[in-house]
């Protein structure tokens, strides 16, 4: 194989994942015996609350290819993603969830299409086993995704994918706090695989996702993207106004015809709340957006490190 002693750096956020970490270590060590490729292991504590740090130390202490990054308080998956980004230094990079979620089986096929060039392997679950209302919700929210937002993203494609390093470094290069990484990775473009698995259910510990995040992570990731969202009120309003104008041409003229007539309660109610409703929505749009200007004027860093024992990559 030509890949004999590239490296692969491994980027596994963790938080509260103390069952996990020693188990999906154990998962990749095996793996790698019968793969010719050099291996590090970044972990991200994420803040947890639980003894993920002092596993993690352990770890180190007993294996030279684990990494890890502890922050000063719970960041969010995506601030740990870009961590592991930039401190991972391998010419293939591999992130994956340390929930055992991710079939660490998929790596050799992953690394397959590394070898063929492609610069994203991305793996596909299907959603065997989740529940119905949330996959119609799912699919109902990747068409909206993809046909108003003109985002391209595919329903059961989340992070767990391989990335060329100059892929990876593509990644650095966008400086936005507020990330979608979803969209980012689509965003950067490059030759990319997908590759099918079956979707696994966690067995240790739970999910962080309660229905109310899935939803602020939906909205976030619609609103955050592009213009697009903007681009729609204006046409809504536009439309609306074209249609009132017609409405009010056409009143005027039997106001003429057939003198004045007092207008039902009903249809002024009606043009009263529902263009309230469609005003406080655009605000809210419009909202969202000047919130998120407001944010990236701070430059606040992406995280804060308590504790490491590695470096971030230096860019040459
Ligand atoms: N995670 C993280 N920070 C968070 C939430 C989650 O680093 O604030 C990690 C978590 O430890 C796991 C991965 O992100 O390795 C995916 O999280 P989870 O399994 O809760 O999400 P799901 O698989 O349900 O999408
Ligand atoms: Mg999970």
């Amino acid at each position: 194989m030509s890949g004999v002693q590239s490296t692969v750096s491994f980027i596994i956020p963790a938080y509260n994942e103390v069952e996990n970490v020693p188990l999906i270590h154990e998962e990749l060590r095996k793996e790698f015996e019968s793969l010719s490729y050099q291996y590090e292991i970044v972990y991200i504590d994420d803040g947890s609350s639980d003894n993920t740090l002092e596993v993690l130390q352990k770890l180190a202490s007993s294996f030279e290819e684990v990494r890890y990054i502890s922050f000063t308080r719970n960041f969010g998956k995506e601030a740990a993603l870009i961590a592991g980004l930039e401190h991972a230094k391998g010419e293939a990079v591999i992130i994956i969830d340390a929930d055992l979620q991710h079939p660490v089986s998929l790596i050799p096929d992953m690394l397959k299409g590394f070898e063929e060039g492609y610069d994203q392997v991305i793996a596909q679950r299907n959603r065997t086993g989740d529940s119905k209302v949330r996959t119609g919700l799912s699919n109902l929210y990747y068409l909206l995704m993809n046909k108003l937002v003109d985002v391209d993203l595919k329903n059961g494609i989340g992070d767990f994918r391989l990335l060329s390093r100059r892929a990876v470094d593509s990644m650095l290069e966008l400086k936005e706090g507020n990330r979608f990484s979803k969209g980012l990775f689509s965003w950067i473009g490059y030759d990319q695989k997908i590759i099918h698995y079956e979707n696994v259910q966690r067995q240790q510990g739970e999910t962080k996702w309660s229905m109310s995040n899935l939803v602020n992570y939906g909205i976030d990731g619609m609103i955050s993207f592009n213009h697009k969202p903007l681009r729609i009120c204006l046409y809504v309003g536009l439309f609306i106004l074209v249609l009132s104008l017609v409405y009010i041409t056409i009143m005027f003229v039997q106001v003429f015809q057939q003198g004045v007539s007092v207008p039902g309660y009903f249809t002024t109610i009606s043009a009263v709340l529902f263009l309230g409703g469609l005003h406080l929505f655009s605000l809210g749009v419009i909202g969202e957006y000047i919130g998120r200007i407001y944010y990236e004027a701070k430059q606040r860093p992406h995280y804060l490190v308590r504790e490491t024992n590695t470096t971030r990559r230096k860019i040459e």
